[in-house]
């Protein structure tokens, strides 16, 4: 949503402000790259501009798995990378879920969060074999197991540990603790253009030495350069309540029917998924519920996990996907220095925090580049 002429005349003309850093974006990585800079250079002035609420993106909308990634994204990367680089990928999310653990979830006592295990689950008549011949699971960790109790599924493998955390609490978090770093976050204002000077919003002209574009699923509304980059998708969930309560506490992931599911609190369970019953229609930036999608993950709690629920919410979020599903952490050809930290795919909650780092460390020019560099690079001109 943008603001009329007549409904920013009732509110304020454009004001200045002075910063030295800008973020685009209050997402968790937004903010966590605001975490990070300040983390790593104390004296840096850093302003956030949330176009609606901090949260209102996929980080307050996912289901709130923090985990490093399945089984199958692993098997995924190592076909394509070859096994060396997909350990370094594992490794990676590995510190960032440390990291997160380490400095945000035990340092802050109101956030609540699990320490659980994930678990990508195969379903009756796959054959392990298969998948372990050409993919080493013991040395990403996995572990197999089975007796699920569940009739679906031959087993799945398993890595610990994980977090299972409420999103939007760990933001809120965020947002309080950088605002006691004087960190300004400006919500409900959205960016327009990168400038010689910083950058413009709706309401301001901000001079800042450097910006940094944290929208991903949204980058390419903000400038077309991103369409080919950064390709936005829509994820829909549902919360049911359980008629009896779910004795699994883990993250679950079923790589065939692409689904993923978690207990949230006492008989409510969340589920999330099926895009691929109507890919092309999952396309784009908005967020919305459709019955296919939702009707397809019912009948996976019926059919699949043999439940008894009722539906207690519906909702939808936007992911943004690299043509690789892996970050992309660069530096872009624009009119004053400036940096795009985004394309997190599925997996924004378990590699954002490090990869946030990783921007902090190119703006203070402690790296040449990214991690991610090695696997995903592009030049984008503004
Ligand atoms: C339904 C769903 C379930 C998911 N489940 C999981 C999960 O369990 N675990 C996991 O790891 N990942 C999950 N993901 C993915 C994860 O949520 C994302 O990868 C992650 O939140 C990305 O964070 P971000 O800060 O980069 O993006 P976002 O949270 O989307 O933040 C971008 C922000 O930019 C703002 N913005 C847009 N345009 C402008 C502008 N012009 N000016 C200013 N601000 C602007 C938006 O309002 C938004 O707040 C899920 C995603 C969805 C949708």
């Amino acid at each position: 949503m943008t603001l009329s002429h007549w409904q920013r005349s009732h509110s304020f003309a454009s004001t200045e402000i002075n910063t030295d850093v800008v973020i685009l974006g209050g997402g968790f990585v937004g903010l966590s790259t605001a975490y990070w800079i300040t983390e790593l250079c104390p004296g840096v002035k850093v302003t956030v501009i949330e176009r609606r609420l901090c949260g209102e993106g996929a980080s307050g909308r996912n289901a709130g798995f923090l985990t490093k990634g399945s089984a199958a994204f692993y098997r995924y990367l190592t076909r394509t990378w070859g096994l060396e680089k997909a350990l370094s990928i594992s490794e990676f999310a590995q510190t960032s879920l440390e990291l997160l653990h380490h400095q945000i979830l035990k340092a802050s006592p109101e956030i609540k969060f699990d320490k659980t295990f994930s678990m990508t689950l195969l379903k009756k008549g796959t054959d392990r074999r298969i998948w372990e011949d050409e993919f080493p699971v013991g040395q990403f960790g996995f572990e197999w197991r089975d007796n699920l109790s569940f009739d679906s599924f031959e087993g799945g493998y398993e890595y610990a540990p994980e977090y299972k955390i409420n999103p939007l609490q760990l933001l809120t978090s965020l947002k309080k603790l950088l605002e006691g770093r004087k960190v300004q976050v400006i919500e409900n204002v959205s960016g327009f253009e990168i400038t010689p000077e910083g950058c413009r919003t709706e309401l301001h002209l901000i001079r800042a030495k450097k910006v940094i574009l944290a929208l991903n699923g949204y980058a390419s509304e903000f400038h077309p350069s991103f369409k080919e980059v950064f390709y936005p998708k829509r994820a829909q969930m549902l919360a049911v309540e359980l008629e009896t309560d779910l004795e699994h506490q883990g993250l679950y992931y079923d790589p065939d029917d692409k689904v993923y599911w978690r207990r949230a609190s006492d008989r409510v369970l969340l589920i999330g998924g099926k895009r691929l019953l109507d890919a092309t229609g999952e396309v784009g930036v908005f967020d919305k519920i459709s019955p296919v999608i939702q009707e397809g993950l019912e009948n996976y709690l019926t059919d699949e996990l043999g439940i008894k629920y009722k539906v207690i919410h519906r909702w939808s979020g936007i992911m943004g996907f690299t043509k690789t599903e892996l970050p992309l952490i660069e530096k872009l050809n624009a009119p004053l220095e400036a940096y795009v930290v985004g394309g997190f795919s599925g997996h924004g909650m378990g590699f954002g925090f490090h990869s946030a780092k990783e921007m902090a460390e190119l703006i203070a020019g402690h790296k040449q580049q990214s991690f991610f560099s090695s696997f995903n690079k592009e030049t984008i001109k503004l």
